[in-house]
């Protein structure tokens, strides 16, 4: 049985320790720090975005991992929540959404219609917002459970831990962007 008074502390680091000290490198403790501290915009349309709702509520509380702090200001959030059916009007938004991002910054695809249009075979749906901007991690479903948007996003903390000069000073990021038309 678990103690509700149990406090878990995040894992240390590879790095190395000995009596009085420990030592690690600048990046994975950089990565650290923002693996648990991650602020998400959440840009929810329709009915994923209820799932949300329920991730950041007192059952499932996505504050554990550290992202209660929800950024409505795209210039203050790290990770780009899209959940729920984007039109091709909307898409527009998005784009400039996430453009408005600082780097480091992610991208989780919440749900079917997010990841690929779901069930809105329609010439009015965005058959899916990687075709605007790059997407780091898909989470399938329709709706997809709270514990399943919580998968997806340690997903995210796990590349923030590793990517923290991040892709954004490599060739292979720069052409992902290039290829689509951001600089
Ligand atoms: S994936 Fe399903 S639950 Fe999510 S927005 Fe689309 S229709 Fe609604």
């Amino acid at each position: 049985m678990s103690d509700s008074s149990t406090v878990n502390v995040a894992e240390a680091p590879p790095g190395i320790e000995g009596a009085g000290f420990f030592a690690t490198s600048l990046d994975n403790l950089v990565g650290l720090a923002r693996a648990n501290s991650l602020w998400p915009l959440p840009f929810a349309t329709s009915c994923c975005g209820i799932e949300f709702m329920s991730t950041m509520a007192s059952h499932y509380d996505i504050g554990r991992f550290g992202a209660e702090r929800l950024s409505f200001s795209a210039r203050q959030a790290d990770v780009l929540m899209v959940m729920g059916t984007i039109s091709k009007k909307m898409a527009p938004v998005v784009k400039q959404v996430y453009l408005q991002m600082a780097e480091p910054r992610w991208v989780l695809s919440v749900g079917a219609c997010a990841c690929s249009g779901g069930i809105f075979d329609t010439y009015s749906v965005l058959q899916g917002i990687d075709r605007i901007i790059p997407v780091d991690v898909y989470v399938p479903g329709c709706p997809p459970r709270p514990e399943q948007i919580l998968d997806g996003f340690m997903q995210i903390q796990e590349l923030a831990k590793k990517e923290t000069t991040r892709r954004r000073n490599e060739p292979e990021y720069k052409a992902l962007l290039a290829s689509y038309g951001i600089e």
